[in-house]
């Protein structure tokens, strides 16, 4: 007899967009692809979807959701778009940058998605795969990383699987995600100041060659949990700044020189950097699966995608 908890490993092929389309019409939850980390989409306009993916992961309610639209059109009937934020939007969407932005009246996303804040994070992402679902739908997704809260974030359908099997109808299958990070997040506040809430694939030095100097950081408490002192975490003791392995430790390496040449994993030989990003997930998924008790991470240089790279390190070691 079939699972009914089980849960459906799609193809990215037309097939297996239809039927995820057509389980997310119904309310149910399917982790997708997208070029940053796995996403997990459930409708944004619906209460009870929402309320599933907070439960999914485990996930406290304060933390709002990343709502993903087709379009900077659709984009705009859910926020109030000023100068900046179309500069913005003309210049990185489809892409890795989500904007926090204020809230319309009556856009028709549910409550527990922007947890009671006045503002709405949204994302037009470029992957084919999410960008088909979300032109096929013809609704605003919201879609958090498909990892449980806290853990580390997925970049590939296996990871999903590891941390969400039956608790979600359906995983599809995109193979590994290109930036391998979560998207940048930038608030434009009304008072026309901005603030980076997360580092990511968008270097906030370019943001800032756009916008200006950022304002005061975090004005709100708890307003960008990827904030939180504590995520990514692999379940084990992290130390950075590594050049060998102590007995006991799964080393992750950075560069041609990097461990000697005897890394449990390299996140890139050549250093580089977008590289190293895209595989980060990777390699501590395998460090967190692997029999040694705790992780070791090489020096990664903090520049461009590095400085997010080392944000996702010192709260993967905290
Ligand atoms: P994740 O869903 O795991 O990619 O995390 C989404 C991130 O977006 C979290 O750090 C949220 O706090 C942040 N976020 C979503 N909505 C808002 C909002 N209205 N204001 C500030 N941050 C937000
Ligand atoms: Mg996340």
């Amino acid at each position: 007899m079939a699972d009914k908890n089980a849960t459906e490993l799609l193809g990215s092929d037309a097939a297996g967009i239809a039927r995820a389309c057509a389980l997310l019409a119904a309310g149910e939850l399917v982790a997708v692809p997208t070029e940053t980390v796995y996403g997990l989409a459930g409708p944004a306009g619906s209460e009870a979807a929402v309320a599933q993916i907070y439960r999914a992961k485990g996930r406290p309610d304060f933390n709002p959701l990343i709502v993903h639209v087709a379009s900077p059109a659709q984009a705009e009937r859910i926020a109030v778009f000023d100068s900046r934020a179309r500069t913005l939007a003309a210049r990185y969407w489809p892409g890795p940058l989500t904007m926090v932005l204020p809230l319309r009246d009556g856009a028709g996303i549910a409550p527990a998605v922007t947890a009671g804040l006045p503002t709405v994070a949204l994302r037009c992402p470029a992957h084919p795969v999410m960008q088909a679902l979300l032109r096929e739908l013809g609704e605003p997704l919201a879609a958090p990383s498909a990892n449980r809260s806290g853990a580390v974030s997925p970049t590939s359908a296996e990871h999903v699987m590891e941390g969400l099997a039956r608790r979600i109808a359906a995983v599809v299958d995109g193979g590994a995600c290109e930036a391998g990070l979560e998207s940048t997040i930038v608030a434009l506040r009304d008072d026309g100041s901005w603030q980076l809430l997360r580092h990511g694939p968008i270097d906030a030095g370019e943001l800032a060659e756009l916008l200006g100097p950022p304002g005061d950081v975090m004005r709100q408490a708890i307003e960008a949990p990827g904030q939180l002192a504590q995520h990514y975490s692999p379940g084990k003791p992290v130390r950075l700044d590594a050049v060998a392995a102590e007995p006991g430790e799964f080393l992750i390496g950075f560069g041609p020189d990097s461990c000697s040449g005897a890394c449990d994993c390299n996140l890139s030989h050549s250093g580089d950097l977008a590289e190293a990003a895209s595989r980060l997930y990777a390699c501590l998924h395998r460090a967190a699966a692997s029999s040694s008790e705790r992780i070791a991470v090489a020096p990664i240089p903090s520049e461009g995608i590095g400085a997010a790279i080392n944000d996702r390190l010192r709260r993967a070691a905290a």
